[in-house]
């Protein structure tokens, strides 16, 4: 693993919107985190002013950390939250006023909700697909007259599409995509789904997820463009659904390829990719961004879902298609590489690019 770009001393962390599931995922991973010290938790009016163990309701086997459950939750106020760089699990209806605060007063801000994917001078981050996105930061800075930044990760569907498009994309460019999602029900934060609706039952609407999957996948493979990122202009079709799963987003897809090539081309180039050279060896890299599952009846959510600590995106079945060229299945975990785990990747790696000032 690389060295922290800090030297020996932690630097300290925020996470908004802590007590939620993604928040929580954040808190698991920060908790024992070799560059970055959990300091502070927020959450809204509601459990502000409440020790983290009081105001959460822990979803999971473990315990909440020690010395975290015992931080007192905070108000998503900058005046409040001091730490440099914060982590945001904060509900879209909130995260947009929030999050521009936090930029404001100079802090970096890596983003799960989906308020500023899609603006042009906001980088849309896997780390393995697209770091050089993180160049246009320069230019939000300048548009948006703040010190800080705003980094997003993407809708979790949308990661686990993107991390098999990326090589395809790379290797043979792409002409259009149809995707079809089953997704894990933890995906709608707590409580989300009422049992009653989900269990022995598939649900096939989400709302606002497929133009979600449909625009990011699009900007996530699009270039550099001076100070603004270019969508890739492939055709892209969504259909997402809901099924009784706990975590593990299920993304089936057919793909048109620019350049033809053969089942055994397309295998190699799945199977040889590394990602980025940037990305790899940060302390919450996994060995392989993509594993290519070898039984056929594989990935599958309960047994997949954890691969690479939750961060690796398990491909089966791929296979030619008799419409477009290939067919295949890909499957990642939600909460980890979908979201907290996506997130604290960027940041590592905007530490490690030199793109963290610390006051
Ligand atoms: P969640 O379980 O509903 O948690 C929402 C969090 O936002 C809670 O901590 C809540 O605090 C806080 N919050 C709500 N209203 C607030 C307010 N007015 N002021 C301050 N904080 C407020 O949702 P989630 O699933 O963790 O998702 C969090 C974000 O990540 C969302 O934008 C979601 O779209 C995105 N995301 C989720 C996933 C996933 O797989 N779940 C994947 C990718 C991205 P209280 O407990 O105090 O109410």
């Amino acid at each position: 693993m690389r060295p922290s770009p800090f030297g020996s001393s932690k630097v300290p962390v925020a996470v908004l919107g802590a007590t939620g599931a993604v928040g929580q995922a954040f808190v698991r991973l920060l908790a024992v985190h070799p560059w970055f010290e959990l300091a502070e938790v927020a959450a809204s009016e509601r459990s502000a002013g409440r020790s983290y163990a009081e105001a959460t309701r822990w979803i999971g086997d473990d315990e909440i950390p020690p010395r975290v459950a015992q931080l007192t939750v905070l108000p998503c106020d900058p005046r409040s939250v001091r730490s440099p760089i914060v982590f945001s699990a904060l509900d879209s209806g909130v995260a947009g006023e929030a999050e521009a605060a936090f930029a404001k007063a100079g802090r970096a801000v890596l983003s799960n909700a989906k308020n500023y994917r899609m603006e042009p001078d906001v980088p849309l981050v896997i780390a393995e697909v697209n770091p050089d996105h993180l160049d246009v930061l320069e230019a939000q800075r300048k548009n948006r007259d703040w010190p800080g930044a705003i980094v997003t990760n993407g809708n979790c569907a949308a990661i686990a599409a993107v991390l098999p498009l990326a090589p395809l994309q790379q290797r043979f460019g792409i002409r259009n995509v149809f995707v079809a999602t089953m997704q894990a029900v933890s995906g709608a934060g707590y409580p989300g789904v009422a049992s009653l609706d989900i269990l022995g039952n598939v649900i096939p609407f989400i709302r606002d997820e497929e133009p979600k999957v449909e625009a990011e996948v699009r900007k996530f493979l699009g270039h550099r463009d001076g100070d603004r990122i270019t969508d890739a202009s492939l055709g892209i079709s969504a259909h997402t659904n809901r099924v009784p799963v706990e975590h593990g987003h299920m993304v089936l897809m057919s793909v048109q390829l620019q350049k033809k090539a053969d089942l055994a081309e397309v295998i190699q180039t799945l199977s040889q990719w590394r990602g980025a050279e940037e990305a790899c060896g940060l302390p919450s890299s996994p060995d392989r961004p993509l594993v290519l599952a070898d039984a056929v009846d594989r990935p599958q959510p309960r047994r997949d879902v954890d691969a690479g600590r939750g961060m690796t995106v398990t491909v089966g079945r791929v296979r030619e298609d008799p419409l477009f060229d290939v067919k295949l299945v890909a499957l990642g975990h939600n909460i980890i590489r979908g979201a907290a785990g996506a997130s604290v990747l960027n940041a590592e790696l905007m530490a490690a690019t030199g793109r963290i000032e610390l006051p």
